[in-house]
């Protein structure tokens, strides 16, 4: 390994040359108490910036066991550090002048999750920051001393200030491994104890904006603490908070009903994103739901390919086929019955629907539409009239939220009434009004939820390339995955919380199609592997070098990708 004198005279050497000398730096160097590794370098000031990491050993870093010795108690640590090594790259920016992202270090942010990434991992107590250095010039001349001072002296700061036990918070450290502990714990419980979804007493759950995920607070508008009605309160023993009370959804069928504006939506949100744990502050950490909850709207334009959308609608004006439907352009309704049934086929135990982000003749047929227009002539079951079948066929539950159609209380099992963003339990009162005025509308299902069909990818309709690029795959913020010749679009797939799962997501692509789509595997044979490979080898395995900007994904949610490409073709399995 070269040292840190290697690394200033190499600096020095290329002072003033032209930028392509950086090359030059790549490699391993001992520096202060820690190893440098230079990745990857940047081809000139205005490309991305170039991929370094740090590496300490597990004296060095100093973290006591009970912060690291389990895979949840890691991921906390990681999110945490990979907060601070943040808020020490933002602090006061010498040599941040010059051309392009000159004198800029900057790490993969967490957001509200506690996820599993790559920029911070730790491994028998050894801890390793990977981040971008934006490598300094003037026009395109290197300035080698601005790097020596930023590679050498600010560098070596910011890991002593960041990375290190003894001069992070030794509490706040434990609160953050003690709430990720707690929230597994809870999840566990949660399905121990048969339940679908929780949302504990006192959580916050309005963010401050539609996209701004961080909670609402009392300069915006003070939020009212979640508080569960008496006859849905269960309680959970923690391993650190101790007893824990509130909401507990039980399977089946759950309405969320009440008037505009008084907290229907935001409660499912929070229920969507219990699938993730929170850090502490956030509001939700005591929310937690069935991880293959998958969050179902319509989205109408998007592609289907060969999805068996028959349970909800059959018979196409033009004789087209639902048990294989494909288009590229599909309905608000067909969209969103092509969404559940994928969401079936891998493994999703509840589904999450919002009558604002519903398609309208998805949900329901009223009585009087049914005389007009006969079943014959209506290629589409409503939900309504599946919604019951999927939970007794199939044991799938389903939370809803449904403002504007009494009839669906005939088929639920609890009803949740909001009242100014308060829970009650209104299941008693509206069983009594659908028993006082039974349903005048006749059910449209014609039996049993059947199986859901597997799909096997054909690989050749999995193409990265484009032009002479063998691999032309990226991730444009978190909505879009740029892949071969086409692009994702992935702004219905809701619980994708983070733009670095986008980018993972994007490489899992290429990933399966080269190790996994071989035109025999199922789908769900596919996510299988691919997730086993991520759970031993964690999510380098997906990159050709060490990145520091993946997150994980669930296989819900890279079902949800490979779904939404439009070049994609299956074949059915029979
Ligand atoms: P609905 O779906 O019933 O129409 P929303 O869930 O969209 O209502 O909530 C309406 C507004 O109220 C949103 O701006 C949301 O942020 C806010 N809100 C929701 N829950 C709370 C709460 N517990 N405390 C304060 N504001 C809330
Ligand atoms: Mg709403």
């Amino acid at each position: 390994m070269q040292q840190a004198e290697d690394l200033r005279k190499t600096l020095q050497r290329i002072e003033g040359r032209s930028y392509k000398a950086y090359k030059d730096i790549k490699g391993c160097y001992a520096l202060d108490d820690f190893t440098l590794i230079i990745d990857h370098v940047q081809g000139d000031p205005f490309a991305a910036p170039s991929r370094v990491r740090v590496r300490l050993d597990a004296e060095v870093a100093g973290y006591p066991p009970s912060t690291c010795d389990q895979p949840c108690r890691r991921r906390a640590l990681a999110t945490y550090l990979a907060g601070e090594f943040s808020r020490a790259c933002a602090g006061d920016q010498p040599g941040r002048s010059g051309s392009g992202k000159s004198g800029q270090i900057d790490i993969d942010r967490p957001g509200q999750q506690i996820l599993e990434r790559s920029c911070v991992q730790i491994e028998a107590g050894e801890v390793e920051a990977r981040f971008t250095v934006g490598l300094p010039a003037a026009g395109r001349r290197i300035l080698g001393k601005a790097a020596e001072q930023l590679l050498c002296t600010r560098l070596p700061e910011i890991v002593r200030a960041s990375l290190r036990y003894e001069c992070n918070d030794g509490d706040e450290i434990e609160h953050y491994v003690q709430t990720s502990e707690d929230a597994e714990s809870l999840r566990q419980q949660l399905i121990e104890r048969g339940l679908v979804a929780f949302v504990g007493d006192g959580s916050l759950l309005p963010r401050r904006s539609g996209i701004d995920d961080a909670p609402l607070t009392a300069e915006d508008a003070a939020p009212v603490p979640f508080e569960s009605p008496d006859s849905l309160r269960v309680e959970f023993e923690l391993p650190h908070a101790g007893s824990v009370a509130g909401m507990g959804i039980p399977p089946g069928v759950t309405l969320i009903v009440g008037g505009g504006f008084h907290g229907k939506s935001t409660l499912l949100r929070a229920i969507e994103r219990g699938i993730y744990d929170h850090i502490p502050g956030d509001g939700r950490e005591r929310g937690v739901t069935d991880p293959s909850a998958v969050k179902i709207p319509s989205e109408d334009g998007r592609a289907v390919a060969g999805v068996d959308i028959s349970a909800f609608v059959r018979d196409l004006p033009l004789g087209g086929s639902t048990e294989c439907f494909t288009t590229q352009d599909a309905s608000g309704s067909t969209s969103q019955a092509a969404n559940i049934t994928e969401a079936l086929e891998c493994g999703c135990r509840l589904l999450l629907l919002d009558e604002d982000t519903s398609a309208p003749t998805f949900m329901i047929r009223d009585a009087r539409m049914q005389q007009l227009i006969s079943r014959q002539h209506e290629p589409i079951t409503p939900f309504i009239d599946q919604v019951r079948p999927l939970y007794e066929g199939r044991g799938v539950s389903t939370i809803l939220v449904m403002g504007g159609s009494g009839d669906y209380f005939a088929v639920a099992d609890t009803v949740i009434g909001m009242e100014q963003y308060g829970a009650r339990d209104l299941t008693g009162q509206a069983h009594a009004i659908a028993t006082e005025s039974p349903q005048a509308r006749a059910i449209e299902s014609d039996g049993p939820f059947g199986p859901t069909r597997g799909r096997i990818p054909l690989p050749g309709s999995v193409d990265p390339r484009r032009g002479r690029r063998e691999i032309n795959v990226a991730a444009r913020g978190r909505r879009t995955i740029q892949f071969g010749t086409h692009s994702i679009d992935l702004s219905a797939v809701e619980q994708l919380v983070d733009s670095s799962q986008t980018r993972a997501l994007g490489m899992a692509m290429v990933y399966v199609r080269e190790h996994y789509m071989d035109g025999s595997n199922t789908l769900q044979q596919i996510l299988d592997r691919v997730m086993a490979d991520i759970d031993t080898g964690g999510l380098d395995v997906l990159d050709a070098s060490p990145m520091g900007d993946r997150a994980v994904f669930r296989p819900h949610e890279l079902a949800a990708a490979l779904n939404r490409l439009r070049s994609l073709q299956v074949e059915q399995k029979p």
